[in-house]
């Protein structure tokens, strides 16, 4: 039949068309490895087309526009600076749509660690949306509140992996005024399943439960790849917190998360793997600041900011008194960033990855490798390790 159900692999999981059939005849159901995809109950489709009008895998060239400028950026705000992921580009994005009265769309963790697209309307909550979330965002319902909040005329900002974004276009059926988006570079994403599995065992060995976790937390070593997680245990007399920071590489599930051999199977055909951007703005981590622009590196971190379109440049004047900002070139945001040149390569052992996922020990069965350069980095003091960056 003519619907969504031809799409495939090439289905990024932004749950689009099962809030967009008339018919209410698609669900979305997870895989094996955990990744979702429509199903459609078949006996029930019309053959409208609104699902695949409303498919960003059918609308790939929407609202697609090269970036106009490009900018270094770091938040002048030292607490919002290192809550955030690179130098809070993102959160000053947030900050300037909440100024004006509007509402911010972003990937949040739950108290269980479940990371999903939340609507955020004070400042209190950005912390919230903050730092990045090395997991595949349920974007829920997102969309369809969003289509309300512009009825209702809310000027509304939209964060997320380049094709939440293009999601969101091919929903409402292209640009609309009051909306701003800000799209990630983005190398690819793990199933929410591999992160579940991955917090159980962390549970199990801390004997306690995780109550936080940060992918890319500044409080031990400033800007890099460094995770922190809190555990809480009881005891018969009390309760005891535990803090814990390791290399993402070093991890069994950052090693996989960075290798990406455990990417959604859209990720490896990714069509937002290039300077061609779908958010107005695009914000990374800006990699090669220490060799372009030394004298604006810093260890609390520096995104690159790519304006895209006029609604983009409008957001970024909004933006600018939140952070000290230097203007770059395409060339040097893109050092390091394999993903604005090409998809991430799929490696042989994809294919066998989540095969034992549903195993109980899949996760400590991980390989992490002796990776010798990543331990002597993970304990060489970080400011000799910025020193050497530089030169
Ligand atoms: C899966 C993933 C892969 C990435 N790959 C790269 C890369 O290859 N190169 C690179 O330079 N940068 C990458 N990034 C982006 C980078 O990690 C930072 O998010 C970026 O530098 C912005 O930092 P910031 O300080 O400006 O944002 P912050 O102020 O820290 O805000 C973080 C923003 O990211 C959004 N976000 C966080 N997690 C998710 C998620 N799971 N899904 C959707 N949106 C999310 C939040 O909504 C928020 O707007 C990736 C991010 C993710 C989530
Ligand atoms: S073709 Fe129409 S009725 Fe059929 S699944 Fe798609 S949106 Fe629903
Ligand atoms: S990409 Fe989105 S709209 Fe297209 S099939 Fe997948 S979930 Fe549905
Ligand atoms: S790599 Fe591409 S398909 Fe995968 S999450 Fe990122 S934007 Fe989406």
């Amino acid at each position: 039949m003519e619907n969504i159900s031809r799409i495939k692999e090439k289905c990024v999981g932004c749950k689009s068309c099962e809030q967009s059939c008339p018919k209410h005849c698609i669900s979305i159901g997870e895989n094996k490895e955990g990744f979702w995809y429509p199903i459609v109950d078949e006996k029930n489709c019309v053959e409208c087309g609104k699902c695949l009008k409303t498919c960003p895998a059918e609308n790939i060239e929407q609202h697609r526009n090269m970036p106009q400028t490009v900018w270094a950026w770091r938040n002048k705000n030292d607490a919002d600076i290192m809550k955030s992921a690179s130098g809070g580009a993102a959160d000053s994005a947030a900050k300037a749509v909440l100024q004006m009265g509007g509402v911010v769309y972003g990937a949040a963790c739950d108290e269980q660690l479940v990371v999903s697209h939340i609507e955020i309307e004070s400042n209190a909550e950005r912390e919230k949306i903050q730092s990045s979330k090395y997991v595949q965002s349920d974007p829920k319902y997102s969309y369809s509140k969003v289509k309300q909040r512009l009825a209702e005329g809310k000027k509304v900002l939209y964060t997320g992996t380049p094709c939440q974004i293009a999601g969101l276009y091919a929903f409402l059926g292209g640009d609309k005024p009051n909306l701003y988006t800000v799209d990630l570079i983005c190398h690819g994403v793990p199933s929410p399943k591999f992160f579940k599995k991955y917090i159980e065992y962390q549970n199990r060995q801390t004997d306690g439960r995780v109550i936080y976790f940060n992918f890319r937390s500044k409080d031990k070593r400033g800007w890099g790849t460094q995770y922190l997680l809190k555990t809480k245990t009881k005891t018969k007399t009390k309760t005891k917190t535990k803090t814990k920071t390791k290399t993402l590489s070093l991890d069994r599930y950052g090693k996989h998360f960075m290798d990406g051999d455990c990417y959604r199977e859209s990720c490896y055909q990714c069509a937002y793997a290039n300077t061609s951007r779908v958010g107005d703005i695009t914000v990374g981590d800006f990699w090669g600041i220490a060799k372009s622009h030394p004298g604006f590196n810093s260890p609390k971190g520096v995104s690159s900011v790519f304006v895209n379109t006029e609604k983009g440049q409008e957001l970024f004047e909004k933006m600018k008194p939140f952070a000290e900002t230097e203007q770059a070139t395409l060339k040097e945001a893109m050092v390091k960033q394999h993903n604005l040149v090409q998809p991430s390569h799929r490696p042989e052992n994809r294919s066998n990855f989540y095969k034992e996922i549903d195993e109980p020990d899949f996760v400590s069965n991980l390989k992490v490798g002796l990776q010798l350069k990543a331990r002597i980095k993970a304990i060489l003091p970080s400011k000799l390790i910025q020193k050497i960056k530089s030169l």
